[in-house]
């Protein structure tokens, strides 16, 4: 939180306190979205808690972004539509179905505004990311929360029974914040084939990068044959550039008109974009910031495995694990031994996310953990 705004670490905390508003406002006029006060993030402290990459952009991208300070005094376009020409070719598309976003939030936020009104509803899951349902907040379309299964995932066939002629935007965010957990192509698939062609069908890929299950299918694939799909995704993941602020839509060019009116001029920056075109060049980046992000949550898990823990097998850079108690004074009692982790859900109260750090931050996080719920009480 800064003096004059929100963060997005805020949002959580002015959503809980405000949990249900949105459906009590349904037919009431949309307001202005309140700011909240998010806790102070000492520099010391060990960040598990917002699901960044530890190791931040790639020594190619922090070199691109010094050099572009040589053009910064002229407006980005240029570099603008060199990054969007590059994402469409990378993903097979004409760059007029592309749009830059600062961060992938920046969309959610354009989506809210372009595809929901008062008198439409927003169908997510509960829990997951909450953005849209932040920014939902001005717009006040009727919020239908679904939970997910037993398995923790979206549950689209319930979630496709609740879609309607009313049904202004779908959210599923694959893999999910906060279980970490991923539907399949064929179950995306088989969904769209449900939802009615005019509702927005938004699949949230932040997370994209991280998945191993080999039946999870990037929602770009389906782009061709459902109009109606926007697919977003972002470089503060995998990337490491979450500070930075950059993130992008893919759709049909007609939903990227309908989100570009919602979008402001210059939107990202020349430190950025070059940051960005520079990550997208490194042909390895992605696999090597995988395996290392990977196999530092397959150690974290071994040891809750270890534990005797219940968790969340995981398909992206952080893990739920169930603790049996009120996380809010675990999280609380992780802050006093300086380590920030994930905030509380309010449909899993018990459970702990935990962001993938670096070896040494889990393993600092690990031995936390065994002091504050030890073992044989989780
Ligand atoms: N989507 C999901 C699922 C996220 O978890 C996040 C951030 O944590 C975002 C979007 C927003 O990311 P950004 O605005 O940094 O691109």
């Amino acid at each position: 939180m800064n003096a004059t705004g929100m963060t997005r670490r805020g949002f959580g905390a002015a959503l809980g306190a405000a949990a249900g508003a949105a459906v009590l406002q349904r037919g009431l006029a949309p307001r202005t979205a309140e700011a909240s006060i998010a806790v102070g993030q000492p520099a010391d402290s060990i960040q598990l808690n917002s699901n960044e990459n530890p190791y931040g952009p790639s020594a190619a991208a922090r070199e691109a972004a010094v050099r572009s300070l040589d053009v910064a005094g002229r407006y980005p376009d240029s570099q603008e539509d060199e990054l969007r020409a590059t994402v469409a070719r990378a993903h097979g598309v004409a760059p007029e179905q592309v749009l830059l976003g600062c961060g992938s939030g920046d969309i959610l936020r354009m989506a809210a505004g372009a595809f929901l009104s008062h008198d439409s509803n927003l169908v997510v899951a509960e829990p997951t990311y909450e953005a849209v349902l932040f920014y939902n907040r001005v717009t006040g379309a009727h919020v239908v929360r679904v939970p997910l299964d037993s398995a923790f995932r979206h549950d689209l066939p319930r979630m496709a029974a609740t879609c309607d002629a009313a049904t202004g935007l779908v959210y599923v965010c694959n893999p999910n914040n906060p279980t970490g957990t991923i539907v399949s192509g064929k179950q995306v698939a088989a969904f769209l084939a449900r939802v009615p062609a005019s509702a927005t069908v938004l699949l949230d890929e932040a997370y994209y990068h991280f998945v191993e299950d080999t039946r999870y299918r990037s929602g770009l694939d389906l782009l061709a044959a459902h109009p109606n799909v926007v697919v977003v995704r972002t470089f503060s993941k995998v990337y490491g550039m979450a500070g930075l602020r950059l993130g992008y839509a893919v759709a049909a060019k007609s939903k990227v008109e309908a989100l570009a009116r919602y979008a402001s001029f210059s939107n990202t920056n020349s430190a950025v974009l070059a940051a960005g075109l520079a990550s997208l060049a490194d042909a390895d980046l992605v696999s090597r910031t995988r395996r290392r992000i990977n196999d530092t949550r397959r150690w974290l898990t071994e040891q809750l495995t270890a534990d005797g823990r219940r968790f969340i097998p995981s398909e992206a850079n952080f893990v739920m694990v169930e603790t049996g108690r009120d996380v809010a004074p675990l999280i609380a009692a992780f802050e006093a031994r300086k380590i920030l982790v994930g905030r509380k859900f309010r449909s899993m109260p018990t459970w702990l996310r935990v962001s993938v750090g670096t070896p040494a931050e889990m393993a600092a996080f690990v031995t936390a953990l065994r002091e504050i719920v030890p073992a044989r009480a989780a």
